[in-house]
């Protein structure tokens, strides 16, 4: 008795992209980095449960961030005389508009960080688009900004996420995870956008948020056990001279112990040689300028002869 071959899966599954390279700084830079600051405040946790909306303590937890940790993060920043990046969903702007404004006004970057703090994944691109424009409008309305980067909330992208930034103009976004280095991502249409890549290795939310029912991974991690995370991590893209790029939240670094923390690490960057401590936008604009070939980051094929592979629903 004779088996029939099973079918054999290959053909127009090699991914289509290449690696990201290092890239040249200016003169005397080595390596960079950005402090980022995500302003979720309350959307974060009401994108997650809606009905928190009724529960005073878990909002205090996250109004804490803009009426606590942003104003010690700012004198903090001021301490170092350094810029950094706040994304801000266009609902804490709305709630927050003092707040936002004191961080415009110091100097540092507002970037787009979506209007709700929504669960992009699934969502229709029609949807995103009016997402979109419901945080321009937000930031130009509050702050007058026209905001020149974009993180997606949760770092959450859609495969058609990048082109609703490009045809809205925005110059980069700082959401995605394949590569240790800024470069140029090629956007459907022959459109492009830079990418300052994130890892969630460098994000305090995995260190710090708890919030018993609603965020988090339930436990609270020592603000010295951070510290030598984000050390080694710092130390080591410095000496590959790649871009270190730290996403903390105010309602978490903003708390006493977490902040000095910072300011411990912050003390560990000016002591670097070459690193050019700066705004994800100062990045972008860098990398722009370098006339990179776009890279693609392509969405995976689904094998059409592994009928046992499950499908995506339609
Ligand atoms: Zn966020």
């Amino acid at each position: 008795m004779t088996r029939a071959e099973p079918p054999q899966p290959g053909t127009g599954l090699a991914s289509s992209t290449v690696p990201p390279g290092p890239i040249s700084w200016p003169a005397g830079v080595t390596a960079a980095a950005c402090l980022t600051f995500d302003m979720d405040a309350e959307a974060a946790v009401l994108t997650a449960d809606i009905s928190s909306v009724r529960r005073m303590s878990p909002m205090s937890h996250q109004s804490y961030g803009p009426l606590v940790g942003v104003p010690r993060i700012l004198a903090l920043l001021r301490r170092h005389e350094l810029r950094a990046t706040f994304f801000v969903p266009g609902y804490s702007a709305h709630r927050y508009p003092e707040v936002v404004r004191a961080i415009g006004e110091a100097g540092h970057e507002i970037a787009h960080h979506s209007y709700f703090h929504e669960n992009t994944i699934g969502m229709d691109a029609k949807t995103e688009g009016d997402m979109l424009d419901l945080g321009l409008r937000a930031l130009r309305d509050v702050a007058g900004v026209r905001p020149e980067g974009y993180r997606a909330p949760m770092w959450e992208m859609n495969f058609h996420t990048p082109a609703l930034l490009a045809e809205r103009g925005f110059r980069y976004d700082s959401s995605l995870m394949d590569s240790d280095h800024p470069y140029v991502l090629a956007v459907d249409g022959g459109a492009s956008l830079v990418e300052v890549p994130v890892s969630w290795g460098l994000d305090d939310w995995e260190q710090y948020a708890f919030l018993p029912d609603l965020i988090g991974s339930g436990v609270i991690e020592s603000p010295a056990k951070a510290l030598e995370m984000w050390t080694l991590e710092l130390e080591a893209v410095h000496r590959l001279g790649a871009a270190f790029v730290l996403c903390c939240h105010p309602f978490l670094s903003g708390r006493p112990s977490r902040a000095e923390a910072l300011e411990r690490l912050i003390e560990r960057m000016k002591a670097l040689d070459g690193l050019w401590i700066t705004t994800v936008g100062e990045v972008a604009r860098h990398t722009a300028s370098l006339k990179l070939t776009p890279r693609a980051c392509p969405q995976p094929v689904i094998p059409a002869d592994a009928y046992w592979v499950a499908r995506p629903p339609t």
